[in-house]
């Protein structure tokens, strides 16, 4: 029997992670003794705050090691709660919450517990890598909405309107957005609200970037901005990006209560509840002020600002200034080389790591993250150039 035989259906149509890929190699060749600077990083480079490691050795001392209610334990719950109205002017009381091994795990707990067999689900692209697998593992079908950089890589309510079909089911929007950095403004999400609730369909909003946003730009919650769509949104955040803890693995999201009641029976039955320790460690860090959150984005507005002078006098790479996350997406079209090759040859020939674009769903772009430090990143960007000025 084949391999793939051997597998069940729904595995069969997964593509393995664009972004993995490249990492491996690169790691490869740093260990044959090579200078790779890495601007593939998916993860900000800061270490996790020292109060928030204490938290979670005092929750080992203390014997807090055990099983914990599969949806998070009611402390955490409660901080949950009143960040959400803090920071997002949301309502959700602590029924409403549940806590997951990342947001990537609340995303997909989302997916599972909506989409039929063949049940669309339309996304801005360029996307990041994983929705479409996710929604292809439940059976769905991602439908895609394309934008252009002339709108930030934004869809209209127009554009929404024109993708939906019967058969749709719900639209995954992320602001702000990896791989673009594009941030939705209030007027854009009420146009995109109003299409949602005339057409009935359900928001999953990834809100993991919320926090890592430039030039005082305020982050808006869909949910937050009238009872229709709020009945109608599931709001995913969680600790990775804003405070540097993508090991630790706590995402959570706030829904109605009849989604939250299916997704508490599928992680009852699948993963239980996410780790004592690092829920401990969640409710210091939801506790604290945002001190930590707000140096962090200073320093990658440095170098976002940075980069961008160094990549406007390069006349082979295109750009939009992204709003939010860490990640530069370039247009690579002039160089005539496809993503893959384009992050091939410059891993190879000038030992710089950059995520190819068509795991987002754009093979004209490839994706460079800047956390990584400043000093790393200087270099890197003269490698760039006269790699691409011998082109
Ligand atoms: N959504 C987006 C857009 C992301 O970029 C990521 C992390 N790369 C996630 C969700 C998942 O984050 P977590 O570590 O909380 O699972």
């Amino acid at each position: 029997m084949s391999i793939v035989a051997r597998l069940a259906k729904r595995l069969q149509k997964i593509n393995p992670s664009s972004t993995l890929t490249i990492t491996s190699k690169a790691k490869k060749l740093r260990s044959e003794g090579r200078d790779i600077i890495a601007l593939s990083a998916g993860e900000p480079d800061f270490d996790t705050p020292e109060f928030i490691k204490k938290a979670a050795i005092e929750a080992i001392d203390t014997g807090f090691t055990k099983y914990t209610p599969t949806t998070g334990t009611p402390e955490l719950k409660k901080i949950i709660c009143e960040k959400f109205k803090r920071d997002n002017s949301l309502d959700y009381t602590p029924e409403q919450i549940v806590v997951s091994c990342g947001a990537k795990h609340s995303i997909f707990n989302t997916l599972l517990v909506l989409v039929n067999r063949q049940d669309e689900v339309v996304m801005p692209s360029p996307y990041w890598v994983s929705y479409p697998e996710m929604v292809n593992l439940c059976e769905g079908k991602p439908c895609f909405i394309k934008t252009s950089p002339d709108n930030n890589f934004k869809i209209t309510a127009k554009d929404l309107e024109k993708h939906i079909s019967p058969k749709t089911k719900l639209l995954i929007l992320n602001s702000p957005s990896n791989p673009t950095g594009c941030v939705y403004s209030i007027e854009e999400l009420k146009e995109i609200a109003r299409v949602c609730i005339k057409k009935n369909i359900f928001v999953i909003s990834d809100e993991i970037y919320e926090k890592i946003i430039y030039d005082n730009l305020n982050h808006v919650s869909i949910a937050s901005l009238n009872k229709e769509i709020y009945a109608l949104t599931i709001t995913v955040n969680g600790l990775s990006k804003s405070y540097s803890m993508t090991g630790w693995r706590i995402g959570y999201l706030g829904a109605p209560l009849d989604i939250v009641e299916a997704i508490s029976k599928l992680q009852d039955h699948s993963t239980s509840n996410p780790t004592s320790i690092s829920q401990k460690a969640a409710v210091a860090a939801l506790n604290a002020p945002d001190d930590f959150t707000k140096s962090m984005c200073r320093e990658f507005q440095k170098r976002r600002n940075y980069i961008a002078t160094r990549l406007s006098k390069i006349k082979k790479i295109g750009f939009v200034l992204p709003q939010g996350a860490f990640y530069m997406f370039c247009d690579i079209s002039k160089t005539e080389l496809d993503s893959v090759t384009f992050a091939d040859r410059l891993l190879e020939e000038a030992s710089v790591a950059v995520i190819p674009g068509d795991g987002f769903g754009r093979d004209d772009y490839v994706r460079l993250s800047f956390a990584t430090s400043m000093e790393q990143i200087e270099k890197a960007m003269d490698r760039l150039e006269s790699w691409l000025n011998n082109l």
